[in-house]
Formats: C-alpha cells, structure tokens, sequence
C-alpha cells in the first residue's frame, strides 16, 4: 500500500482532560439543572428528572428536569411576549444590527468557555476531540454565513406590482413568531447552531428541544444568551423525552414552524401531529448514505477514505457512506484494504488519546446495531467483519466492533439507517448498475462517487436521488450550498445552511391594495 493511502486515518482523540467549569455546571449547585423558560431556570410542574452520561464510561454526569405541556405552554407564552414586546420593542421589532450584535456577543462567549462545550461534545456526545473540535468551529462560521444573510434578506414589503385598474399587490415577508427546533444526539452543538442561527436573525423566538442523550450544550448555550444579553423568552430551552417534551411542543398551536433533526419515523409522526393545527416544519432525517468506486480509483486510497467517513463519529453520522458499490475489476483489492482500515480502528474510550471507534451512544442503539449485523448475514451478507460486542479495559460502556459484507446485486442486506462503523460492499459490473442499486432506497441524504475522471464523476453524482453529491469527498458541508434529503431524508424545507433556510423561518403573504371605490 502507498505510504499517502497510509496517511489516511480515522478521526483520533487526543487525551481530554474536563474542565472543572464543566464539573461545576453539571453539579448544578447541588440541584438538578432546570430548563430555561423566560430568562429564568425552571424545575418543572412533573418533577420529573433524567439522568444523562458518559456512553463511553458510563460515568453519570447531570440530572436534568424534564419539562413537560406546562412548560411547554410557560415557554410558548415567554416567547409570544418576547416575539411582540410591549410598545414596539419586541424581538420582531429589533433591527438587523441589533441581533447581530446579539449573536456575536453570544459566539464570543460559546468561544470564551470553548473547553466547557468541547466538554459536552466528547463527554455528553462521546465524540473524539479531533471531530469534536471541527464541530466547535461551525459555531462561528454558521452564525457568521448567517448574519451575513440576514443583512442583506428582503424582509418587509416587496415591490408592489400593478393588479388591476386601481389596484397594487405586494408581498410582505416577516418571521413565523414562535418556533422550536428539535434536535438529536449526534452532532448537538452543530445542529443548535444550524437551528439557532437564522431562526433568531430571521426575528423568531426560539425553543430548543435538546435529545435526552445530550442536553448539556443546549442548555450552556441557553445560559450563555442569557449572559449575551438576549431579552428574557427569545432564547428557552426545554429539556425532556421526545414522547413527552418533544412531543407537547409539536402538538402546541402557539409555535409556528418547527424545525426537527433526527430520525424519518419521528419527523413523520411530528408532520402529523404538526398538520393537526397547521404548524409548519421543516425535516432533516436520516440516510443510509452510498458511494460508487470507479475502476480507475485507487482501491487503496479510496477504500481509507470511505472507511474514515463510514468511521465518522463511529457511524453515527446521518449522511455518511453505508453502502459501496464498487467496480468487480479492483473490488478485491478494495475489500481487503476496507477491511484493514477497519481493522485497523483503535477500539477504546473516547477521551483518551488515540481512540478512533468510541462507544455509542446508549444502550437501546448498542442493541438496535447488534441486530442490525446480525440480521446483515441473515439476509445473505459475507461477513469479511462481522462485529459484535467489544471489551475496553476499565470502561463500561457501550462498545462495538465494526462490521463489513460483501454482498451482490440483488442481495438487499442493508436497507436501513444502522448508525454505526457498518457498511455492505457490492462489486458491480458498470457505473450504471451502481447507481440504480445505489438509487434504490427510500433515503436520498448523502453520496459520492470516486473516479480520476472527474466530468464522469460530476455526470454520475447528479444522477443520485439524494441531496448531497459528492465527487471524491463524502461528509463536506459549505454554508451557501443547501444541505437536506429527498425521500425519507427530509422535506419539506429548503434544506440548512443556504439563503433559503433563513426564509423558511419567515412567512410571506400577498398584500392587495385598492383606491377607496368611489
Ligand atoms: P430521534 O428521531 O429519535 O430524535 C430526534 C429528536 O426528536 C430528539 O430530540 C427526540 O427527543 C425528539 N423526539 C422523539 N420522539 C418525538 C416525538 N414523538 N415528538 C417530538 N419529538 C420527538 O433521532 P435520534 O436518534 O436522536 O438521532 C439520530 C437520527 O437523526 C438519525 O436518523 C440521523 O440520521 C438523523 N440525523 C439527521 C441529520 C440531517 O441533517 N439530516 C443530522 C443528524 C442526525
């Protein structure tokens, strides 16, 4: 193997030592830490609390309250008073310039107390430092992307058009009021910043529903706005299960539009509850994401890089690639090179330096995985890695190892999302039998196509259903470019990080004017 398709790794932890401000904010002075509604910390009417941990050593870190329809209600009614202000001073009211400086003020606090949220990410997340850190970073270039378009977005009154003798018609394009993002466990600091970005700069009040496996950075984030100076209710955080809080908010008609990141099942079950009161939403769901190798790629390389990405956060990554369709002439050479990368993966606790495959994230995905390898071989899958349980000295956490097969066209033995260092490699006969294996599936998130002939890579890649097509990458995200799913992916919405996300989170009606008849 070349020494540059060595150079290939997987994402790594350097050792992570936790902040003691960390410590201290999970100790939460002895009480367990409330939601913030209001301005304000909030236990809950259900006295009802979680616990949420390490998932690489088990280790308990804070117990949390869970908010429930009163709270609910309680941070719809802040953000209703904070959307509309008393005497024209509402959050709606504010100029551009004004939440700008908000938002700044804010990212240069996230960046202040960087430790404490990196601490959320690999301790809460059970993220390696190395992605961890990367995701740190997309605090300020997704609120910078943002502001930058919310200073030039048309909002108001647009130009009138003539309708009829004596008769204009415009439009007019203002925030929804009230809106909440629901947001999973796998990269929680990003998707708060994805949400809570152009939901603010648009002139919403937010809610923030952080997953239950990871409610500490939305909840610091929260305390930092307050600190940022944010008006009391523009910024509310609702920790709590997705069957409780999660779903009191969707079935709440005070908010407005919802913005959910997680899962196809639940974003279809909020899309109906959500069409009960006509709350409008926007969905970014799961993906069981595919990459066609030429027979022109260096098996190698190609095959390092489609592990590292398969390997991001240990699988649980929504876009990342699951399926290989690669061309019969190097696929040999391209298993066994996958299949010593994977092997190759330092198994071990996320903090320490040198990990590269951490534990998932809770006991009902370690099982749900195991299933899934299982079910692989029993569906006609060649296991060249078949997985199963894996020890890590002195942790308990939840530990797998990762598994590949070999499969062939026609053996479907990997048709759902398994969030975990999986994939299934398939050597196919041409290009075009690969993209309608690669096609067919009810998601539409992410793949790519690997090749030296990059015009037949561009001509491929625009042939995939999914969202985000990818020439000789995987995993990359731009803010000005959209990021979403077609299929069970995601929609409706403009997709995240581009000009349109900032105006589904505002509402446009026709305006239509007439002389007084006389
Ligand atoms: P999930 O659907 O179980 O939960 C997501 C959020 O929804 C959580 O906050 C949860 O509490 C809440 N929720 C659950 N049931 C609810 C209900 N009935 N009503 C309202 N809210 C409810 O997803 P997860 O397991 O946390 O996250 C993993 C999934 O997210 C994967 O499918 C992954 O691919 C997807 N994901 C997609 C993207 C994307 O941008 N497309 C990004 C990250 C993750």
């Amino acid at each position: 193997m070349s020494a540059a398709a060595t150079e290939i790794r997987a994402f790594t932890a350097a050792k992570f030592d936790t902040p003691a401000k960390f410590t201290q904010f999970c100790a939460g002075g002895g009480q367990p830490l409330g939601g913030l509604i209001g301005g304000r910390t909030v236990k809950g009417s259900m006295n009802a609390t979680f616990e949420t941990q390490d998932p690489g050593s088990l280790e308990v870190l804070a117990t949390v309250c869970e908010m429930g329809a009163a709270e609910v209600d309680l941070a719809v009614d802040a953000a209703t008073k904070a959307f509309h202000g008393v005497g024209g001073k509402g959050w709606k009211h504010t100029s551009v310039e004004e939440r700008v400086r908000l938002v700044r003020k804010l990212v240069e606090l996230c960046e202040r107390d960087r430790d404490v949220l990196l601490a959320c990410e690999v301790r809460d997340g059970g993220k390696v430092s190395e992605l961890a850190e990367g995701d740190f970073g997309q605090i300020r270039l997704c609120a910078e992307y943002f502001c930058g378009v919310a200073g030039r977005a048309e909002m108001g009154d647009g130009e009138a058009l003539p309708v009829a003798d004596g008769m204009k018609g415009f439009t007019y394009r203002e925030p929804w009021g009230v809106v909440a993002g629901i947001i999973p466990w796998n990269y929680p600091i990003v998707l708060t910043s994805w949400f809570m970005f152009p939901a603010l700069l648009s002139g919403n009040c937010i809610l923030i529903k952080p997953a239950e496996d990871t409610p500490l950075s939305a909840l610091y984030i929260g305390k930092l706005a307050i600190e940022a100076g944010f008006p009391a209710g523009v910024v509310n955080v609702l920790p709590g299960r997705g069957e409780i809080t999660g779903q009191a908010i969707a079935e709440h008609p005070g908010v407005r539009y919802i913005s959910f990141t997680g899962s196809p099942g639940v974003g279809q079950s909020i899309m109906r509850t959500c069409d009960l009161h006509g709350t409008r939403m926007k969905r970014e769901m799961g993906g069981n994401g595919a990459a066609i190798v030429l027979a022109d790629a260096d098996p190698q390389m190609v095959a390092r890089m489609i592990g590292r990405y398969t390997n991001q956060h240990f699988g649980q990554t929504c876009c990342t690639i699951h399926r290989v369709f690669v061309d019969k002439k190097i696929a040999d050479d391209f298993i066994d090179a996958q299949k010593s990368f994977f092997n190759e993966l330092k198994i071990g606790y996320q903090a320490e330096a040198g990990t590269q495959l951490g534990a998932v994230v809770n006991a009902t995905q370690r099982s749900r995985i195991l299933r899934a390898q299982e079910e692989a071989a029993y569906r006609g899958g060649q296991a060249i890695l078949s997985g199963g349980p894996a020890e890590v000295a002195g942790r308990s956490g939840y530990y797998i190892k990762p598994a590949l097969y070999r499969t062939s066209p026609g053996i479907d033995c990997n048709p759902m999302e398994v969030f975990h260092t999986f994939a299934t490699i398939c050597p196919v006969g041409s290009a075009e039998q690969a993209l309608q294996l690669a096609n067919s599936t009810p998601y539409g998130l992410g793949a790519s196509v690997w090749t030296r002939d990059l015009a037949r890579g561009i001509e491929l890649a625009k042939q995939f259903r999914d969202g985000t097509c990818q020439v000789n990458c995987h995993n990359s995200i731009a803010y000005g470019l959209p990021y979403g799913g077609q299929g069970i992916s995601g929609g409706p919405g403009g997709g995240v990080n581009c000009e349109e996300t900032f105006y589904d989170y505002t509402q446009t009606k026709a305006i239509y004017v007439a002389e007084y008849p006389s």
